[in-house]
């Protein structure tokens, strides 16, 4: 099924001016190689995919804004700041001039797992997907894309494959074309995922 776009956690959303664009311009960079290369777009029905993501400060991160993926140039407009989050309760907290993407949970999690996490890019490719899907540590088809489950699954993966230290891509079985890189910088990240291509 594909339920792209649409938040499953609860959202509460400050509405704030954008960032100053050195804040978002090597998210921006690497957000333009994404769509270069189709990992992050929208699909013919014109729902968005994709999102990319960078630690701010401690458990804060700034992210591609809700519904931006169709968009071919992105500016500090289309993105807003995490500042905090609560997985058992499925709570996300956003501020910006939009909501923060529908799949913002399932970066948390890599940032509050992973310390020395600075970048997450979460992808659509449905080649890359089948050719990785359980090669790569893959979640659970049971766990649904941007719910409690898809987040707890991504834990259970970092704390018990090789995926933090080794791999640092996972696939999601049970979000179809999806993919999550993530690296200690967003060239690094970038880079392991047009690799796979
Ligand atoms: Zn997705």
């Amino acid at each position: 099924m594909l339920d792209e776009g649409y938040i499953k956690f609860k959202a509460h959303w400050r509405e704030r001016p954008p960032l100053p664009e050195a804040e978002i311009a090597e998210l921006n960079h690497w957000r333009d190689q994404m769509y270069r290369a189709q990992l992050i777009g929208a699909y013919p029905d014109g729902i968005g995919f994709g999102n990319i993501s960078r630690r701010y400060a401690g458990r804060q991160f700034i992210i591609s804004g809700s519904k931006t993926g169709n968009f071919a140039q992105l500016d500090a407009r289309h993105y807003a700041l995490v500042s905090d989050y609560n997985v058992e309760r499925n709570e996300v907290f956003c501020e910006g001039p939009l909501l923060a993407s529908s799949e913002s949970m399932s970066h948390a999690v890599v940032y509050a797992t992973c310390p020395e996490v600075r970048a997450v890019i979460h992808v659509h490719h449905l080649a890359l997907w089948e050719k990785h899907l359980h090669r790569l540590p893959t979640t659970w088809a049971a766990a649904a894309y941007g719910t409690p489950e898809m987040a707890r699954e991504i834990i259970r993966l970092l704390h018990e494959s090789t995926v933090r230290r080794e791999e640092q891509v996972l696939v999601m079985a049970g979000h179809r074309e999806g993919l999550i890189a993530f690296g200690e910088d967003l060239a690094g990240a970038g880079e392991r995922l047009l690799a796979l291509c």
